[in-house]
């Protein structure tokens, strides 16, 4: 029987799970203004009116990597130009001036450098944690903390390997390295980075010692819709583990990204357009019901249409970035950064309230660049 679009909604308006044939039939859906409909009845059920936005800075320690994706335009082999790592030093710095500048976070991925040992990653986290304690440290896809565990010669210790990250430092994962879940892509696209089954155990594993994580899907390359689908179900299905068995951990955010074609191996695709980066958005909002957060990052769908995607089942445009060197759209260097205004402004044109969050999406206060959780006291201030 052919799925419609209103039986999808009459599910969505009723609170029911959608099933993989309604996630095929509303990726296969022209109808983009029904969809965006459903996906905002859900964000309005779980946030009314508020769009959320963080003060970040990310971090990309080196662009040295072991293996050559074919989607990616950001590695580079060691001795070529462009290529770099930066010294825990340079990174604490980084992370002390963020800090300075009122930011509540620091995010940190890199290439997977075939020769730094597991000491300079827990280096890493101490050292920021010494020079900038009070930023939240989202550290390493599980495509890194897998590469960590094999230099460390522990591929098995996943457990453990987490457990010495987070006692350096590490707060919470990114959502980074998911790609899509589909082995025929896997090995077109990326061949050499985990699947999807480890990809997933070491979300589990981050979510069993207490961390947060987030998940992303990158869209728009050569995966089909039904990849997509799928991918979008099995996260759905780890996340009802992670809430059902309670450790402390679970996803809290879905990263759409689409894929940028740059001058990678893949340049010669055209990447999605507009309409498909909202009917995506959207689709990830009415399929992950179990998500409380879908985010468009506004550096990759940009600024105007994440503004546009908060009618589209989004609540959270991410940060102020600062630093970005994974894609550049049309063209743009490494210095990505918006302001808290333009954040704020784009929120408001849209029609929703801007609430900062940290990265655990607690509400944030502040005075320039002293910050306070929503329900403490800021600091120096007397409660009687
Ligand atoms: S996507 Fe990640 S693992 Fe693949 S080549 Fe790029 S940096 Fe390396």
């Amino acid at each position: 029987m052919t799925v419609t679009l209103p039986d999808i909604a009459e599910k969505v308006h009723a609170g029911l799970r959608l099933d993989a044939d309604d996630g095929l039939a509303l990726l296969q859906s022209n109808d983009i203004w029904s969809i965006g409909d459903m996906a905002h009845a859900v964000r309005t059920r779980r946030h009314g009116d508020v769009a959320y936005y963080n003060i970040n800075r990310h971090m990309n320690y080196t662009n040295i990597c072991a293996l050559s994706c074919a989607f990616c335009s950001f590695y580079r082999k060691a001795g070529q130009a462009g290529a770099y790592e930066h010294d825990v030093e340079v990174i604490a710095r980084e992370a002390r001036e963020a800090q300075e500048a009122g930011a509540t976070e620091i995010h940190i991925v890199g290439g997977l450098h075939p020769r730094l040992p597991f000491r300079y990653y827990t280096e890493m986290l101490s050292n920021i944690r010494g020079a900038a304690p009070r930023l939240h440290i989202k550290a390493f896809t599980a495509v890194e903390i897998v590469h960590l565990a094999r230099i460390d010669r522990r591929p098995r210790d996943l457990v453990g390997v987490l457990e010495d990250l987070k006692a350096a430092g590490l707060g919470s994962l990114p959502g980074g390295g998911a790609e899509v879940f589909d082995d025929r892509v896997h090995d077109e696209a990326f061949k050499g980075k985990i699947r999807s089954g480890k990809w997933i155990e070491v979300h589990k594993t981050a979510h069993a010692i207490g961390l947060m994580s987030n998940a992303t899907i990158l869209y728009g390359h050569i995966e089909s819709l039904e990849d997509r689908v799928h991918h979008l179900c099995l996260l759905r299905e780890a996340q009802d583990e992670a809430l059902r068995l309670d450790r402390g951990g679970h996803f809290q955010t879905v990263i759409p990204l689409p894929f940028i074609p740059d001058d990678s191996a893949l340049g010669n695709l055209p990447g999605p357009t507009g309409l498909e980066d909202l009917r995506m958005l959207a689709v990830c909002r009415l399929m992950l019901d179990n998500f409380a957060h879908v985010k468009a990052f506004w550096i990759m769908q940009t600024l105007p249409l994440s503004q546009l995607s908060l009618r589209f089942g989004v609540d959270d445009l991410d940060g102020t970035v600062v630093w970005y060197d994974i894609t550049k759209v049309g063209g743009s260097g490494t210095h990505q950064e918006t302001t808290v205004q333009d954040l704020r402004r784009a929120v408001h044109e849209a029609g929703f309230v801007p609430v900062e969050r940290d990265t655990l999406y607690r509400s944030v206060r502040r005075h320039g660049a002293e910050w306070w959780q929503e329900d403490a006291a800021p600091a120096g201030t007397t409660t009687s």
